[in-house]
């Protein structure tokens, strides 16, 4: 009898040539891994639609070869489908501490917990998924705990780098694992799928850490409050303007109820260190001036339930903008989310609120690998695709 070489089958449900749902599934006989599972936010002529999902029809026809969804980490668009998945298909969940600590309050707002089958891995840990086994590796990006993954097939290693950047200062000082990408590209890689975001910008990207000159900036010159708005779960950025509050003698209120969640689970579990009385409830705002308060609030995409667009439009119970306001922007518009933004930010102006989103400072950097980044991550891996 012929003797047929298995094929190795790598199936994109999301996140190819689009920006979001990033979900990719990879077979080799009669196992299959997903990596990620995420969501993306609809375009403006997608009017009615809150959110989109991959479609997950292909993992429910084979529902019983799917042996774990691996998450490179806990950003929307890498997480966001996995309630819908779980109400489809039962399948154990494999993240780190973060990841987990992230999600897991989304999953069971939405699940029942026979459904949430969640176990935690460390970097450099090596995953039995049937045939297929995956190994995290540590690289950087705009959350904490970010990880490659490293699926060894029998035709070699397939690497999915998930979002990265090489980032040689990280806030919380824990750099990706450049000799392990080496070792990997030694042993082989057979196909190399790696994040293009930021495929266009030459050179190098910025540190994160570089953030902390242009925060202070705005934290010095602010003549009231500021008030900054970043991705909720962007813990480095939100770590870095502790510290320049902390720094520049102003308190610290958090609001929204995203950004609260996280920042609290943060606080709880260190990924967070809140300089000593640094942080105050937002009832306690009124005993300070105001040019000693930062308020760190949801909204940066201009969601319309989120309390920054509730403040531009006044309609938000627990605070009001006045005038001397400084609004810091530390985020970038998601493709499809600017004209929101831009007629929040437009409100905010009218009100007397100072708006900072793009100075020479820069007070946001992005997450993503530039060029040089990109180079780099091939040249480690030499992958034969
Ligand atoms: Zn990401």
């Amino acid at each position: 009898m012929e003797r047929r070489m298995s094929v190795v089958q790598v199936i994109p449900l999301g996140g190819v040539g689009e920006i979001g749902k990033n979900c990719t599934a990879v077979r080799e006989g009669e196992d299959i891994v997903l990596i990620d599972c995420g969501l993306s936010f609809p375009d403006e002529d997608m009017m009615g639609v809150d959110i989109v999902i991959p479609d997950f029809t292909y993992l429910v026809e084979n529902a019983d070869k799917v042996r774990g969804v691996f998450l490179t980490h806990a950003h929307e668009d890498h997480v966001g489908g996995l309630p819908y998945l779980l109400k489809q298909i039962r399948v154990p969940v494999y993240c780190t501490e973060f990841t987990q600590a992230l999600i897991r309050q989304k999953l069971e707002e939405r699940l029942t917990r026979d459904r949430i089958d969640i176990r935690v891995f460390k970097p450099g840990d090596i995953i039995q998924a049937g045939k297929l086994s995956v190994e995290p590796v540590r690289v950087t990006h705009s959350i904490p705990e970010n990880c490659s993954m490293a699926i060894r097939t029998s035709h070699g290693i397939v690497l999915f780098t998930g979002d990265f950047k090489f980032d040689f200062t990280p806030v919380d000082g824990k750099l990706a694992n450049i000799t392990r990408f080496g070792e990997l590209g030694v042993e082989g890689v057979v196909a190399l799928f790696s994040d293009s975001t930021n495929v266009d910008r030459t050179g190098w990207g910025p540190s994160e850490s570089t953030v902390t000159e242009g925060l202070r900036a705005v934290f010095t010159s602010a003549p009231g409050r500021v008030l900054i708005t970043t991705f909720a779960s962007n813990i480095h950025r939100l770590q870095q303007a502790y510290d320049v509050a902390a720094e520049t003698g102003r308190k610290v209120a958090v609001i929204g109820r995203r950004m609260e969640q996280n920042v609290d689970i943060c606080e709880r579990l260190g990924y967070l260190k809140v300089p000593k009385e640094t942080r105050i409830r937002l009832d306690e705002v009124q005993n300070y001036p105001d040019d000693k308060l930062v308020i760190f609030t949801t909204g940066s995409q201009g969601e319309p339930m989120s309390a920054l667009v509730q403040m531009s439009k006044g309609t938000y119970g627990r605070m009001q903008i006045k005038r001397g306001d400084t609004l810091a922007y530390s985020a970038r518009p998601i493709p499809g989310n600017e004209g929101a933004i831009w007629r929040t930010i437009n409100r905010l102006f009218e009100q007397g609120c100072r708006v900072v989103y793009d100075s020479p400072t820069p007070i946001h950097v992005s997450g993503h690998a530039y060029q040089e980044e990109l180079k780099m991550m091939v040249n480690l891996t030499r992958p034969y695709y």
